[in-house]
């Protein structure tokens, strides 16, 4: 084993550089902090061939005395911190005293600086960290820096580089970044001879992101702000129609600091649930605010992650901010316009298409908004709709009978409507379940989770029609439901009685979002229907509406055709035994099943869940 040995300069410095410096988009973004530290009006990005060949950034900013160059790029000097206390109250985006030091070891590195009072500039070369002197230089009030042929004396690390085109992509990003956390100040961004952005100080953040991101996201933006103590949240979330398959559209700046924060994605992914399909993740551009001192941001060399002192506090108040100004925007209506107007025959069995997806999970505004109502008594003569009687729990087993049921469980299904196989203390259907218990799909049609009862196996047809019910007849009971007009109108035949059943329903059926018109004959044009229907043909919709007119002996209550409507449609619009789920469609489905009282039963009456209790389980497997 040879000697310990102190490693020479250069070398620790090349290892420091490989912590910071990573690509050219690196040195955009330390170059950039710099001269929005300081406190620069205008930054001029140039780039060539992606930074691998120049990146050179110009500033108009404080500058530094020729006396202090040196010292810029010396690793480990800073003027932004004094003693390690300032390192818990970070105001400036660099401080580490490491970003010049490590760039100038890593390529061939020219520094130009000129202080506002000072009469001239003065520049400095460093070529692979080796400094030359300090020369006086003409030029504006200000800093330039250039940053040649990166990596060229670590072949390794050049190697790594991908195409220009990669590493400009890079760059971009990190330049956007920088430009919108501070609208106020003037970017601008060329590549090679390319204006690639040219960013005019901006009154609201609106524009900026605008003036960077695209037109089209002027539409979308929802304007969200809350604020507890000195935690400040603003900024914009986008519509969930403008959704993106990754989350690189999420822009999170804390202290005008992009960070990436999984816990506070995980924030955002919550408040979006069951408003966007599977695999599709929000957009949004959010300014968290706070102290300086209640965050740690030297926990990596790049910044980009940091600690929270109180990260429980934060989450909650992103979740809080969103979820309430979410319940105060009609995001599912949105979403519903943006269905494709279809009518014909309905869509041929096989994988479901992502459009479908949408509407089947799309259940409710946010998981607070779900109905808490028990379900009507019995599923076919209806209950009434509005009001919704107090919850009223199915009498429960006593302990004896629950361990005797055994073996017997499933026999639950038989089971009249009610009985329960779960311990007395726990009222059937879910709610006492962690809302995070993950479950399982088998056979393409049973849903198997647990909850502190033991194991749960839940139909999934059921629980997704009784979820859909319970949010139908919730929305029905605030006003109509939302509908999707047909460009065409579908035009279903009909026997005469049938026809005449149907037209005399025609006012009821409208606040299902249901319209029909006489269309000649016994003929009815559908010209509308229940956005939640998305994949089901008009035809198939009116049967929906005709059967139950017809099975009845006397004339229909309105409520009674509504809610035996509203039945109907939750079984149609629900997943089928059969469908294949994807993981994050099962959790979708799980988690509304905490949130709604009685998913015990379908609106039929059958069971969605059975629970195998731990003692049962116990027992059959002799462990006593
Ligand atoms: P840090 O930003 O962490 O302090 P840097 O290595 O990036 O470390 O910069 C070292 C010092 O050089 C800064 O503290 C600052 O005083 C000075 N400096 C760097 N870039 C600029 C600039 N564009 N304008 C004015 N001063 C600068
Ligand atoms: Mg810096």
């Amino acid at each position: 084993m040879p000697a310990i040995r102190q490693l020479p300069q250069s070398v620790i410095n090349k290892i420091a550089a490989g912590e910071v410096i990573e690509r050219p988009a690196s040195v955009v973004k330390e170059l950039m902090e710099n001269a929005v530290d300081a406190d620069s009006s205008r930054v001029d990005v140039t780039i060539v061939k992606g930074g691998t060949e120049l990146v050179r950034v110009v500033d108009d900013g404080r500058g530094i005395a020729q006396a202090e160059l040196p010292l810029a790029v010396a690793s480990h000097a800073t003027s932004k911190i004094e003693d390690a206390d300032d390192l818990f109250s970070v105001g400036t985006m660099g401080f580490r005293g490491e970003a010049l030091a490590s760039i100038a070891e890593v390529s061939r590195f020219v520094i130009r600086s000129r202080p506002a009072g000072a009469e001239e500039g003065a520049e400095l070369q460093v070529d692979g960290g080796q400094t030359g002197p300090a020369a006086p230089c003409g030029m504006p009030p200000g800093t330039v820096v250039e940053v040649r042929d990166l990596f060229f004396n670590t072949p390794v690390r050049r190697k790594f580089l991908k195409t220009p085109q990669t590493e400009f992509g890079h760059a971009t990003e990190a330049f956007n970044r920088i430009a919108l956390a501070w609208p106020d100040r003037h970017f601008r961004l060329v590549h090679g001879e390319r204006v690639v952005h040219e960013l005019a100080p901006a009154d609201r953040w609106k524009d900026r992101i605008v003036a960077i991101f695209g037109r089209e996201l002027e539409e979308v933006l929802i304007p969200v702000e809350g604020e507890h103590g000195e935690l400040r949240l603003s900024g914009y979330v986008a519509d969930p129609t403008y959704s993106r398959s990754h989350t690189r559209m999420q822009y999170l700046l804390l202290n005008h600091r992009y960070i990436r924060d999984r816990s506070l994605q995980h924030a955002l992914a919550e408040a979006y649930r069951g408003l966007l399909l599977t695999g599709r993740y929000p957009v949004c551009f959010l300014q968290l605010e706070m102290p300086p001192e209640w965050v740690d941001v030297n926990v990596h060399p790049t910044k980009l992650e940091v600690r929270f002192q109180d990260s429980g506090r934060i989450y909650r108040h992103v979740l809080a901010t969103l979820r309430s100004r979410f319940l105060a925007t009609d995001l599912t209506a949105r979403v519903g316009n943006t269905e494709p107007v279809r009518s014909g025959p309905p869509a041929a069995p096989g994988p479901v298409s992502d459009s479908s997806r949408a509407t089947r999970f799309l259940v409710t505004e946010s998981p607070q908004d779900l109905p808490w109502s028990p379900p009507p008594p019995a599923p076919t003569t209806g209950a009434p709709l509005p009001p919704t009687p107090p919850p009223s729990w199915p009498p429960l087993e006593p302990p004896g009978q629950v361990a005797a049921a055994g073996e017997s469980a499933i026999s639950d299904a038989a089971a009249p409507q009610g009985a329960c196989v779960g311990p007395p203390a726990t009222p059937c259907g879910a709610g006492s379940a962690s809302p995070t218990a993950r479950g399982m799909q088998l056979q393409n049609r049973y849903l198997i989770t647990e909850d502190e009862r033991g194991i749960v196996i839940i139909d999934q047809h059921a629980l997704h029609e009784r979820v859909l019910y319970e949010s139908l007849r919730e929305r029905l009971s605030r006003g109509k439901l939302e509908q999707q007009r047909l460009l065409v109108p579908a035009t279903v035949h009909l026997r005469p009685d049938e026809f005449s059943a149907l037209i005399q329903a025609k006012e009821w059926l409208e606040d299902l979002g249901i319209e029909i018109e006489a269309f000649g004959g016994s003929t009815v044009a559908l010209t509308a229907y229940p956005a939640i229907l998305g994949n089901v043909s008009g035809d198939e919709i009116l049967r929906q509406v005709v059967e139950p007119l017809m099975a009845s002996e006397k004339r229909l209550e309105r409520r009674d055709l509504l809610d035996e409507v509203l039945h109907r449609m939750a079984c149609k619009a629900a997943v089928k035994a059969g469908d294949r789920l994807a993981q994050e469609e099962v959790d979708a489905l799980l988690a509304q099943r905490h949130l709604c009282q009685d998913a015990h039963h379908c609106p039929h009456g059958r069971p969605t869940a059975l629970v195998f209790t731990r003692e049962q389980l116990d027992k059959l497997f002799q462990r006593t």
